[in-house]
């Protein structure tokens, strides 16, 4: 299939892993993150960390939408379900991610230490605003999470709910900022220090660059001084800009390339970006589960829109709730652990049954590394 197979060839990925040690020189440590939960995933999958040079090693970062989601946002969702008795309505990976008291909105719907909840998955937001129309006597909030991939479509279901006149549609808007979690990490007195997460650049977003572009990345070039490579999340994507990190550090450049450029451009989607800044705006502060409170990191609803607003339609205010204690998401979200370094990764922390956000989706570190690479520690 057009831009599969190409790039999942078994025999490019050697000669790119062989121009790759080629590259690296004796005696220097490279370290990379990987922003993305697409791309751990990817490294995960196709054994990408198996085709290195020992003297480079990748570092999940925070990019998976449901692991930076904190326990309080969950708790949140649960309360507009059980206390304001709503249709809540989410993806599909949102309905497991671990909430107070061991529920989850999936446990909500079960009735789970309550009464069920009428909480339903849903694969667009199209699906939402249709389930409000089916529902008009009943409110329908729909629980939005994720980076600037997923923020469009919740602006086009905000707007579709506003010309249909939706008395009865509202949206828990939780959607964040890539720029601004990338802040989070550059600023984190682990890589500040430089000791404890050693940090020589990114592997950058592919989807979110597609609506944001290039541009946005500079400033980790200019102020930072970290090269980017924004990658396709296909295995000879990664493995393609890694390559192209390894050499900017050779040369001790720092600059935004883009490996991705059957789909990225620097300007990004002006239409998508527009859409999104009609509909949100900028919140002051939002809680990241891993990252703490970030500055102008998350969107909010605009007033123009408020009516669609969970948040002003219901008294359901935020509560900041601390992890698990055997939970080490915090710190794998940082780079600072990985998952094997969690006492209760595999054992009572598992996909079925996920203590910690990180074991919940596909893209999440501790899930990748438990479906790819856990017999590799024993
Ligand atoms: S194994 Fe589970 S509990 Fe441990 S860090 Fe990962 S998600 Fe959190």
């Amino acid at each position: 299939m057009k831009y599969i197979d190409e790039f999942r060839d078994g025999e490019l990925a050697q000669k790119i892993a062989a121009g790759i040690r080629a590259d690296v020189q004796p005696g220097r440590q490279y370290h990379f993150m990987e922003f993305c939960g697409g791309h751990t995933h990817a490294i995960s999958r196709y054994g990408v960390s198996d085709l290195l040079p020992e003297n480079i090693r990748m570092i999940h970062g925070p990019g998976c939408p449901v692991c930076v989601l904190p326990i309080g946002r969950v708790d949140q969702a649960i309360r507009l379900v059980r206390e304001a008795g709503v249709i809540l309505c989410t993806y599909g990976d949102c309905l497991r991610v671990p909430a107070s008291g061991g529920l989850s909105l999936m446990k909500a719907k079960a009735g789970v230490g309550n009464s069920g909840g009428d909480v339903r998955m849903v694969y667009s937001t199209a699906d939402a605003v249709a389930l409000a129309q089916k529902h008009p006597d009943r409110q329908v909030v729909f629980f939005a999470i994720g980076f600037e991939t997923t923020t469009p479509p919740t602006a086009v279901a905000i707007r579709q709910a506003a010309a249909l006149g939706l008395k009865n549609f509202s949206v828990l808007c939780c959607h964040v900022l890539t720029p601004a979690a990338m802040i989070g990490i550059l600023e984190s007195p682990e890589v500040r220090a430089g000791q404890s997460v050693p940090l020589d650049g990114f592997v950058g977003p592919a989807h979110v660059s597609t609506i944001i572009g290039s541009r946005p990345y500079e400033f980790c070039a200019d102020d930072y001084k970290k090269p980017v490579v924004i990658a396709g999340f296909e295995p000879l994507d990664v493995m393609q800009a890694i390559r192209m990190l390894v050499r900017q550090v050779n040369d001790a450049r720092a600059e935004v390339e883009n490996e991705f450029s059957r789909a990225v451009s620097r300007d990004g989607n002006l239409k998508a970006q527009q859409l999104v800044r009609d509909v949100f705006t900028l919140r002051d502060s939002f809680e990241w589960r891993g990252l703490g409170v970030l500055p102008d990191s998350a969107l909010r609803i605009r007033e123009q829109f408020a009516e669609f607003d969970a948040e002003k339609r219901f008294s359901v205010d935020y509560v900041p709730v601390p992890d698990h204690k055997a939970c080490e998401c915090a710190a794998i979200l940082r780079g600072v652990k990985r998952p094997q370094d969690c006492k209760i990764f595999a054992t009572a922390c598992t996909p079925e049954n996920p203590v910690g956000s990180c074991m919940v989706s596909s893209e999440g570190a501790c899930a990748a590394h438990y479906t790819y690479g856990r017999y590799k520690d024993v």
